[in-house]
């Protein structure tokens, strides 16, 4: 089989992308003949595009031709203009649902996770310790330390201690009307399924994000909440510390994992770093992934507003029922207007990296950020930090920023989140295990030993979107059951956590 030089995704299309850095004068499949030198993951005019004329790939307008582009040229992201984003407004639902047996079966039906009470169950067995303010972090942090050197070897089925701090709690607007969103990221992260429902919260005293408003009254409780204000000097206060987390331990030693179904599995998918690859390798190969899952009964959540925005129609076709679109309508044009606030639009979101990386502007991105969501109908769309009320594929209307996206899909409950990136990132989160997959296989030598999964065979025809796809759901249920580690947990890699805050800061 010849080498493959260029892929193109939907036969409308008229671009390519290079499969690998093609020198001007290769003679492509079909005999067109490239005029330039193409960096891989970057586009090919596969016709001759007349100034103001439609560029098309995934069958997609990604924007206009700012100049006649002859066939045979690179394609790179000054010489388009963007296109309208697709309006909100009467977006036709439910026009592409799948039925469960068109959705690819998975081949497990059950992991080992840690049942809850309440909610999803736990992948990790983990004593979260939460703070109220910024200004209890440090103190926290060192608290930790001592709490997993002096304590935690006494507890050998508990897998970790975790400080979950924020830049949110005090010298915010804390009344203002958006503050109730960074206030449910919080109140929800201290009630994550993987802290077995044993509440540590610790504050300074004197801040704005009091204990009432992040639990219900009957937790409020000396067992629960320790105010660093209320002790004297450090000794005291560490003491303090150790002896409630040693309370905590105790009851966290005696939970087990059991065999659970995969309805008991909440998962998020995020992409960050992305190239053009990504939405040809990395992020299908996720979606078939999700798939899998959805068909056995777990909950998915997929996110970033800005980056599906350009293909909001496509997900309203996916929406189950007229509520759900319209909630998504909603979120867009809420984002909408939180850009329009700060004087940019939706096209402010790609990178440096994303464009080096082939990608011309957000529309896109967002084609391609799209495909991790796989084929699913959407049953539920919700704002930040919410909690899900449905079994199924959720689009959770966070922002895109890795390092915003993951705490608000911690706040909703994940036990795992999957990452797509085509420039590489190290991300890691140690509320919840991150599992990297990389879109090409360059990616994945150069860092050998940071990316879990590669889906780069998929650009050179070497694997198929089903064969990466099982690889990830096979990894998923491992590490969920905690049998496999994601590179980042081995080394520790985790990031910090940024709570969302639209509101202002005083
Ligand atoms: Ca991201």
């Amino acid at each position: 089989m010849p080498e493959r030089l260029t892929i193109q995704i939907n036969d409308h299309d008229n671009v390519a992308v290079a499969v690998h850095d093609l020198p001007a004068g290769t003679k492509l499949e079909g005999g067109l003949v490239t005029r330039d030198p193409i960096p891989q993951a970057h586009k090919i005019a596969l016709r001759d595009i007349p100034a103001g004329g439609e560029i098309v790939r995934y069958g997609v307008v990604l924007g206009y031709a700012k100049a006649d582009i002859p066939a045979g040229s690179w394609i790179n992201e000054h010489m388009l203009d963007l296109p309208e984003s697709p309006a909100l407004t009467d977006m036709p639902w439910g026009t592409r649902i799948k039925a469960a047996e068109e959705l690819p079966a998975p081949t497990r039906t059950t992991w080992l996770g840690y049942r809850n009470k309440v909610g999803p169950a736990g992948t990790r067995n983990l004593l979260g310790i939460v703070t109220t303010v910024q200004c209890a972090a440090g103190v926290l942090k060192v608290a930790v330390e001592r709490i997993k050197k002096e304590l935690l070897p006494k507890y050998p089925h508990v897998d970790g201690v975790v400080a979950v701090t924020h830049p949110y709690g005090c010298g915010v607007a804390i009344n203002a009307p958006l503050a109730y969103l960074s206030i449910r990221a919080v109140s929800n992260l201290i009630r994550h399924p993987n802290f077995g429902g044993e509440i540590m919260v610790v504050g300074l005293g004197c801040e704005k994000l009091t204990y009432d408003r992040v639990l219900p009254p009957e937790d409020i409780t000396p067992e629960n909440v320790l105010t660093l204000q209320d002790y004297a000097g450090h000794d005291a206060m560490m003491q303090a510390i150790l002896d409630m987390a040693d309370r905590k331990l105790q009851r966290l030693d005696r939970r087990r994992r059991e065999e659970l179904p995969l309805s008991e599995l909440l998962i998020g998918m995020q992409c960050g770093g992305s190239d053009a690859f990504s939405g040809i390798t990395a992020n299908p190969s996720a979606g078939y992934a999700a798939d899998m899952l959805v068909r056995g009964g777990a909950t998915v959540l997929f996110s970033e507003v800005t980056e599906v925005r350009d293909g909001v129609h496509m997900l309203a076709a996916r929406c189950v029922s007229a509520g759900v679109r319209d909630k998504l309508a909603a979120e867009m044009k809420w984002y909408d207007d939180y850009l329009a606030a700060g004087g940019v639009d939706r096209d402010a979101n790609p990178t440096p990296g994303n464009k080096k990386g082939g990608l011309a502007n957000i529309v896109e991105k967002a084609m391609g950020s799209i495909a991790k969501s796989g084929t699913s109908p959407i049953v539920e769309v919700f704002s930040p930090a919410e909690k899900p009320a449905k079994h199924g594929l959720i689009f959770a209307a966070t922002p895109a920023s890795d390092i915003v996206c993951g705490p608000s899909q911690l706040a909703s409950g994940i036990g795992l989140q999957v990452f797509m990136t085509g420039r590489g990132t190290p991300y890691g989160l140690d509320v919840a295990p991150v599992i990297k997959v990389c879109s090409r296989t360059e990616m994945k030598e150069h860092w050998f030993d940071l990316i879990d999964i590669s889906a780069g065979q998929v650009a050179t025809g070497e694997k198929t979107i089903a064969d990466v796809g099982q690889e990830i759901f096979d990894m998923i249920l491992d590490v969920a059951s905690g049998i496999r580690q994601p590179y980042s947990d081995q080394y520790g890699f985790h990031n910090d956590l940024c709570i969302f805050n639209p509101a202002p800061i005083t």
